[in-house]
């Protein structure tokens, strides 16, 4: 475990970094970037705060010393609910808004680590190596990125059937020691202020002689030849009354180019087997472990959003109209179907037999990951719908009410037992939500980023648990 101080310093490891058409000397000492830094920082800290550290951190058998709670292998259901606290306090730090705090990722490495097993189909060395990363990642509190999707110029082809298959990650040069990978992966949330990325090829859909793509692995973000290249700023730093999310929470995403990276044996967990790294992900349940983050984290989201509909329609006295009330009904009919799928997904959740570890049920878990792209459209225009004008009522900033036209401000924007500026601090909120190009990015995310949307939703048919058991009734039907 280590504290957000070192986290910062952790840094500072002279990785290649470039935003805004320059490269970032010191992504710690970054305007844009800092603020997330900070609010990353904040999550290692109150594992240290006795008022979260049972919650947040616990006791490992496999390191011999205290971890992360979300690296912690669950063996019973108390475990999992557990897992979901410490997921829910580090969520509500920034009110679900950094969806990849180092939780999402711990729960990757932690789901791979006990399905090592599978590692070992291509070799010994190659399970030890997952094995190892993950004693690595939980001592040492590692913050890792994730970067999947690679930048297919055409989508419709192969990786290697594209006209630059250079482009796609792959590896170039096999040594003694390791390997030499080049291509890029698209996109990469956090990764400007990550310690590590671990990459694989989602979708996992590789076909013959794609083999030089077929790679996972985990790379530190200082290793030579690893650029970041970031998206545009949303981050209004130091503005926190006027852009109470974007000042503080804005998640930068970049692609990943890597030019002749090394990449040592001991951290490549599969490289070469089409059959295994598209098995990978399924078989080692990952999604099963990052879907119950992910729901927990869209949760938080929606609860704050709902709260924030609440404050709006009271400060417009329109809570109590038809309309508002069937506006706000509806949305928290929304969050009560992600809270119950969570629960659901623990009630039911089942020891595998192969590792002995508790997954939270799948089916339930994917109710959220479908319906939260559709869900949180809808509460964005929600939002808009319940605010109304009052959103274009907002100053430039809070602080125009100590101006000269303060005083019309006060008098002509006032609410129902709201003051003008305390209604006016609603409507920024709400902006950052569904105005702001942070706003913006936050729709896209819940959109993408589990995947195509509609691939998922297609897939809760063909994969759906519960689909005999309802034919079969229906049969039952028929035959009566
Ligand atoms: C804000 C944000 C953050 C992200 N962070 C991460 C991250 O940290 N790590 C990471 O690995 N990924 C991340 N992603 C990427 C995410 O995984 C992808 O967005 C997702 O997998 C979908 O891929 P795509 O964006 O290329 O869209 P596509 O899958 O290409 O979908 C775009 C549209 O094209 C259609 N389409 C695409 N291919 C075909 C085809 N062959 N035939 C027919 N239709 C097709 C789709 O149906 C869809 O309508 C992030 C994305 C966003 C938006």
């Amino acid at each position: 475990m280590r504290t957000g101080k070192q986290f910062i310093e952790s840094l500072r490891d002279g990785r290649e970094v470039w935003l805004d058409g320059e490269r970032v000397k010191d992504v710690t000492e970054h305007p844009h970037l800092r603020p997330s830094i900070d609010s990353t920082a904040r999550l290692y800290d109150m594992q240290f705060e006795a008022a979260h550290r049972g919650t947040l951190t616990v006791a490992s058998a496999e390191t011999g010393g205290e971890i992360g709670r979300t690296f912690q292998i669950p063996r019973t259901r108390e475990d999992l609910v557990a897992r979901r606290q410490a997921t829910r306090l580090w969520m509500e730090s920034s009110f679900g808004f950094m969806g990849r705090a180092p939780d999402f990722l711990n729960a990757t490495i932690m789901a791979l680590k006990t399905k090592s097993a599978f590692f070992a189909r291509q070799s010994r060395e190659h399970q030890q190596a997952v094995e190892a990363y993950y004693l690595h990642a939980a001592s040492n509190d590692i913050f890792l990125t994730h970067a999947l999707n690679d930048p297919l110029p055409n989508k419709t082809r192969a990786r290697h059937a594209q006209e630059d298959a250079g482009v796609v990650l792959h590896g170039v040069e096999e040594t003694g020691k390791g390997l030499f990978v080049s291509g890029a992966k698209v996109v990469a949330t956090a990764a400007a202020y990550a310690n590590e990325a671990i990459v694989f090829p989602m979708p996992n859909n590789l076909v013959p002689s794609d083999e030089r793509h077929a790679l996972a692995a985990c790379i530190p973000m200082d290793t030579p030849g690893l650029k970041v290249l970031c998206r545009a700023s949303f981050a209004h730093p130091g503005r926190v009354r006027d852009f109470p999310l974007s000042s503080r929470f804005d998640e930068m995403d970049s692609v990943l180019v890597f030019d002749r990276v090394f990449i040592p044996w001991e951290r490549v967990f599969l490289y070469g087997d089409i059959a295994l790294i598209n098995a990978m992900f399924a078989t080692c349940r990952v999604r099963d472990m990052t879907a119950h983050q992910t729901a927990i984290r869209l949760l938080v989201k929606l609860e704050f959003i709902y709260a924030l509909m609440v404050k709006i329609a009271r400060a417009l006295g329109t809570e109590e109209t038809t309309g508002v009330s069937l506006l706000l009904g509806e949305t928290a009919a929304q969050v009560e179907i992600v809270r119950n799928a969570i629960l659901a997904a623990e009630a039911e959740a089942k020891v595998d037999p192969e590792n002995g570890m508790i997954y939270p049920d799948f089916t339930a878990l994917l109710v959220p990951r479908v319906m939260g792209p559709r869900i949180y459209g809808e509460f964005v225009h929600r939002l808009r719908r319940i605010s109304g004008s009052t959103l274009m009522q907002a100053p430039a900033s809070l602080d125009d009410f100590d101006s000269a036209a303060g005083p019309f401000m006060k008098r002509y924007l006032a609410g129902t037992g709201a003051s003008a500026e305390e209604k006016i601090e609603l409507a920024r909120l709400a902006w950052d939500i569904c105005g702001t190009e942070f706003g913006s990015r936050h729709v896209l995310y819940e959109l993408f980023y589990a995947g195509d949307p509609d691939a998922i939703m297609a897939g809760m048919h063909r994969g759906y648990a519960h689909k005999d058991a309802h034919l079969a009734m229906f049969d039952r039907f028929m035959k009566g």
